[in-house]
């Protein structure tokens, strides 16, 4: 479902559509109708099957979050399905004031949709905030997208009882796209967001926050990259640094050494099938 629907070549909000009048799917182009009810607001709605189509698989879930985290940043220069013609894309919530837009995951997606979202956007000198359920997301594997999105400052959002309980970073340890360790949740207000000081980095931090430093402009509160910038100026968040980056060493090695390992028994089983096919 979806709030906005082509009218030709012209953005058509469902408040002003007509009913049983044929509309385009902003994204897949196919043809939508209104849809309206005393329960629900209006919205446009696929009259075939599109399951290519990101608005086609937007559920009323989807919407619910869009709302609640627009009243989650209790402010209103936020816009719910802001649509920019340009690169044909709309936006969950778009911040202008800020220069954000925020994405809400609530199903799995190509490393492919993401990178070139964040691509488009950027073009327009917007910076993409996005938003996992973790109902899919974090879990111990990891897909080329979240890989992805949790360099690019991805956040984790809990879902529960039709409501988003609370929105999170974490300290984790990943290694083949497996989540071996994650730390408890760091709660993040994303009504306070903060663009990168400009500051030379301990080359000894934890991968996850390294990277997020190399890789993001901008940053809240209890995030990854807050907890980098502490850090530098309080003991108490250095350690934890410290023990994040102790934590991955012990990781790391037991792979490499296993690896060793399995190449020295490759090496000593190859080494005896030679004997045995050329005998000295
Ligand atoms: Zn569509």
């Amino acid at each position: 479902m979806a709030l906005y629907a082509l009218d030709g070549d012209k953005f058509l909000y469902a408040l002003d559509a007509k009913p049983r009048e044929l509309y385009q799917c902003v994204e897949c182009l196919c043809p939508v109708k209104l849809k309206q009810g005393r329960q629900r607001n209006p919205h446009f709605y696929h009259i075939k099957k599109s399951p290519r189509c990101r608005l086609y698989g937007k559920s009323e879930t989807h919407l619910l979050l869009q709302l609640q985290l627009q009243k989650l940043l209790s402010c209103e220069e936020t816009e719910m399905e802001r649509p920019f013609p340009s690169i044909r894309r709309i936006a969950d919530v778009f911040w202008e004031k800020e220069k954000i837009v925020f994405e809400i995951q609530c199903s799995s997606i190509s490393l492919e949709e993401v990178s070139a979202r964040v691509l488009d956007y950027g073009k327009l000198g917007y910076t993409v905030v996005w938003l996992m359920d973790d109902r899919i997301f974090n879990q111990r594997f990891i897909r080329p997208a979240e890989a992805f999105l949790r360099e690019q400052g991805g956040l984790f959002f809990t879902f529960e009882k039709r409501q988003i309980v609370h929105i999170y970073d974490q300290f984790e340890v990943i290694v083949d796209r497996k989540r071996l360790r994650k730390s408890s949740s760091l709660l993040i207000d994303l009504s306070k967001p903060y663009r990168n000081p400009t500051l030379s980095w301990s080359k000894d931090l934890p991968h996850c926050v390294g990277k997020r430093l190399d890789t993001v402009s901008l940053y809240f509160a209890s995030d990854l990259v807050y907890q980098g910038i502490q850090a530098m100026k309080e003991p108490s968040f250095a350690l934890r640094l410290e023990h994040w980056k102790k934590l991955e060493e012990a990781t790391f090695p037991k792979k490499v050494s296993f690896l060793r390992e399995f190449f020295h028994l490759l090496h000593c089983g190859l080494n005896l099938l030679l004997e045995k096919t050329h005998p000295k």
